[in-house]
């Protein structure tokens, strides 16, 4: 995980430095990123700027990289995402696009399909996840495209790569498909 602009701290009106709450990652601009940082941690930082100063010495934070809620907290549904709500969004997409993927793409496709992966691994709104993904990508992970189940287990692969460092199990990636192309053999999704 890169430290680019997670040295930065937060400053009040009155321009001192405040503790940030674990979790919270600030974005480029120094400000804390909403779209990086888990609805629980978010809610104890705005907790935190309620109350009145105290006495207690400030210190400078460090944020740490975006980490699974401990908590079940989620931020309400017409609310601006969290990167949890943020991420089961994104890969809602993203598998999405591997379960409609032509089993015989034209080259044009495949090569759509790259670039929409590159711009998507820059714009990405959570940019210490973006960083990570980009890296993992040109760490012999480039995305395998040539047709539907070629590309829909790079894809589960990406994701358990994020699975791996949330600490979060691994996905059975024989099942992508029965997850998010033709629904359970039980016939549950029927
Ligand atoms: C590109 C990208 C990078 C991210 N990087 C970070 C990060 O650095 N830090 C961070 O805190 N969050 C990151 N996230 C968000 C994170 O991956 C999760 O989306 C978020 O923590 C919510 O997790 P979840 O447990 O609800 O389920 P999710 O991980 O969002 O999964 C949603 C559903 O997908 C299915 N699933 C799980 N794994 C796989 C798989 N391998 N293949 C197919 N289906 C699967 C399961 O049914 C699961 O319920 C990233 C998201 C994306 C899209």
């Amino acid at each position: 995980m890169k430290a680019e602009g997670q040295q930065q701290t937060q400053q009040d009106d009155d321009s001192r430095p405040k503790q940030l709450p674990k979790g919270v990652v600030l974005g480029p601009d120094g400000k804390p990123c909403r779209s990086c940082t888990s609805f629980a941690s978010w809610a104890a930082m705005t907790k935190q700027q309620q109350q009145p100063p105290t006495s207690k010495p400030t210190t400078i934070a460090t944020p740490q990289p975006p980490a699974q809620s401990v908590t079940a907290l989620q931020p309400p549904q017409d609310c601006p995402p969290d990167v949890e709500q943020l991420g089961r969004s994104s890969w809602t997409l993203l598998h999405s696009m591997a379960a409609t993927y032509p089993e015989r793409p034209t080259a044009n496709q495949q090569t759509e399909t790259k670039q929409f992966l590159t711009l998507f691994s820059r714009m990405y709104p959570c940019w210490v996840c973006a960083d990570d993904f980009r890296t993992w990508m040109t760490q012999g992970n480039e995305p395998r495209v040539s047709n539907r189940d070629e590309f829909g287990r790079w894809m589960c692969e990406a994701h358990n790569a994020v699975n791996v460092k949330l600490g979060k199990e691994s996905f059975d990636c024989n099942r992508w498909e029965e997850r998010w192309r033709t629904g359970w053999r039980d016939g549950r999704c029927e």
